[in-house]
């Protein structure tokens, strides 16, 4: 065993370095592990802000909050972790800012707050469109001051199982090459998203579910997997987000006959309805011919320049540089893609997996916050609140159990299986596998689903698992061997695949993210208010269910 830690964080972006930042608090010896540097991780990317009921720009308060996000989430979400997430809310983004964060402000110096989609208050705290950035940077400084530990550019690829509870990872060193064991008393997972089992979205390349699929392969459940967010607005042709801040700050959706065709889908909230709302509604005018090259358009104009380039600089830039259309003059060219994943590992309230010692927080968890559709918003917040309380809950394990144990074989099975990988010499790359993974599963499992076209994507994806068992890496060498981590990454994507599909044909309703148009067009609060939780028996994904908490907020029409 290279080191061995109380608590080791997986991933260290918001969620992984809140985490972090948390357990070593409470007295823990913490470590973080990282394929990429903390500061380039995803969160980075998040643009329009961040939720809290401050009251700084309406009357708000934390019970409005847990309202919106419940009807949010189609009432899928937990509604006990609900109100954990918006009540903590307040004081959370308060911390970050005391830490440095450097939000907007209002005329008089309070945090300024932006409407986003569905949100009945502007809720949003924001430094500018850039707020994922200014938060990892800001983590980052508390992480260098804690002088934790951080692992970085190494790619975990297994966890340790011993006697019934995680006890370490087993990692590949992408700078030098081999494998590390690092043992801890409690691990906790924070390896965000999965969006790049999509070829349209606006998730990096580092998107690839590892955690989750990590978990799944120790017999923990993941949670409403069906659910995968397409965002209404990224760009054409990259799939490069295109911040709901835009349309919260006045912008325009339109059709190809110039109508702003929410009247048709939202008449009330028009622009600012939910996500899931708001990309049906694009997909359909696409589909029924009243779209643009396969796109709508997103019209800032009438913003003027100078809001545009006061509070939408991040924007304009992305648009010119990615669509070469500067957004002051013409409207930009927008669809939706996949975004985030709603569904990841089962935990409870404190992070908690079903296996003692491990814990998951932040998008590669499902706690359940956003049940069906995530608001804009909740997920950075939810990176905060929830990777403080899994880290105080990791910490506070660790400290009262003292031994770490991993039995060498564990090493020495590792060992055989990577060389197993790396000598097979006559086989497929992955690369053709991964593209299409993607590029069906945008066909078959996007914003509309249909059973026959979910049935034929599960027979993909065994015809795809088949040919990975085949794989060959090309690379044999040690440093930064991308072939090798990418072959391991669609392991990964596969796996997650299979169980996005089981869930999804089971699901016999249209709730939030998961819409059966031409089957099941209505939600079924009777039979599904329910999770689907998959697990991984015999190489096989098995689906399970298990009820949403309620606590206050019976279901109703949700209407926007
Ligand atoms: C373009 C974009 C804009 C967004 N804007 C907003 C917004 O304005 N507001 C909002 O609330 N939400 C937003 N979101 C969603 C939100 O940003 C993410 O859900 C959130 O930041 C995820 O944080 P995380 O810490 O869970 O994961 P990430 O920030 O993705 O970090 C994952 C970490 O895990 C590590 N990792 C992964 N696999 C491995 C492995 N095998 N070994 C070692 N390390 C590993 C990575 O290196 C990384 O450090 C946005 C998302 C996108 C894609």
């Amino acid at each position: 065993m290279e080191a061995e830690h109380d608590v080791l964080v997986v991933g260290a972006g918001c969620a992984g370095m809140r985490a972090a930042i948390e357990a070593h608090d409470a007295s823990a010896d913490v470590a973080l592990i990282s394929k990429i540097h903390p500061v380039r991780s995803h969160s980075g990317a998040a643009e329009g802000g961040i939720n809290a009921a401050l009251g700084n720009a309406s009357e708000d308060d934390p019970e409005k909050h847990a309202f919106d996000t419940v009807k949010g989430s189609d009432y899928l979400g937990d509604q006990d972790a609900i109100e954990i997430l918006c009540t903590e809310a307040p004081d959370d983004v308060y911390r970050l800012e005391h830490w440095g964060a450097v939000f907007s402000r209002t005329e008089d110096g309070r945090i300024a707050q932006r409407p986003f989609g569905a949100a009945g208050e502007p809720r949003t705290a924001y430094a500018a469109d850039i707020t994922g950035h200014v938060l990892v940077h800001v983590l980052y400084e508390q992480v260098m001051k804690r002088d934790l530990k951080v692992y970085d550019e190494f790619f975990v690829w297994k966890l340790v199982e011993n006697e019934g509870r995680c006890q370490g990872v087993i990692a590949w060193n992408l700078l030098d090459g081999g494998l590390a064991t690092i043992g801890a008393k409690t691990v906790i997972l924070a390896t965000g998203g999965a969006g790049r089992l999509y070829s349209g979205t606006t998730n990096a390349y580092a998107c690839t579910g590892d955690g989750m699929a990590q978990a799944l392969q120790l017999g923990v459940a993941l949670e409403d997997m069906e659910m995968m967010q397409f965002h209404p607005t990224t760009l054409a042709p990259t799939g490069v987000l295109i911040t709901e801040g835009t349309r919260g700050e006045g912008a325009f959706l339109l059709n190809s006959e110039g109508k702003r065709f929410l009247e048709r889908y939202a008449p009330n909230a028009m622009e600012l309805a939910s996500r899931d709302v708001i990309s049906r509604a694009e997909q359909t005018e696409i589909d029924e011919g009243r779209g643009v090259d396969g796109n709508v358009l997103l019209d800032m104009r009438h913003l003027g320049a100078e809001k545009i380039l006061e509070r939408l600089h991040g924007t304009r830039e992305l648009s010119m540089v990615f669509a070469g259309i500067d957004p002051i003059h013409e409207p930009i060219p927008v669809r939706p893609g996949a975004h985030y994943h709603m569904g990841g590992v089962d935990t409870d309230v404190w992070g908690r997996t079903s296996l003692e010692g491990l814990y998951a927080a932040g998008e590669c968890a499902c706690v359940s916050v956003h049940g069906a559709n995530r608001l804009g918003g909740n997920a950075l917040m939810e990176t905060i609140t929830y990777g403080k309380r899994a880290g105080a809950h990791a910490a506070d394990w660790a400290l009262t159990h003292t031994t770490v144990e991993v039995p060498e074989s564990v090493e020495t099975d590792a060992e055989r299986e990577l060389a197993q990988l790396l000598d097979r010499s006559d086989g497929e790359r992955p690369w053709s596998i991964r593209n299409e993974l993607a590029e069906t599963m945008h066909e078959n499992f996007g914003v509309f689903r249909r059973e026959e076209q979910m049935r034929r994507q599960g027979a993909i994806v065994d015809e795809l698992r088949e040919r990975y068992a085949r794989v060959i890496v090309e690379d044999k060498g040690q440093v930064f061997n991308n072939d090798l981590t990418q072959a391991l990454e669609l392991g990964f994507l596969l796996e997650l695949a299979a169980c996005m599909i089981v869930a999804g044909l089971e699901r016999k309703e249209s709730r939030g993210a998961h819409a059966r148009p031409y089957d099941f067009p209505d939600r079924d609060d009777e039979n599904f208010m329910r999770h689907t939780l998959v697990r991984w028996v015999d190489g096989a994904p098995k689906l399970g269910w298990r009820p949403v908490t309620v606590t206050k907020w019976q279901p109703m029409e949700r209407t926007y």
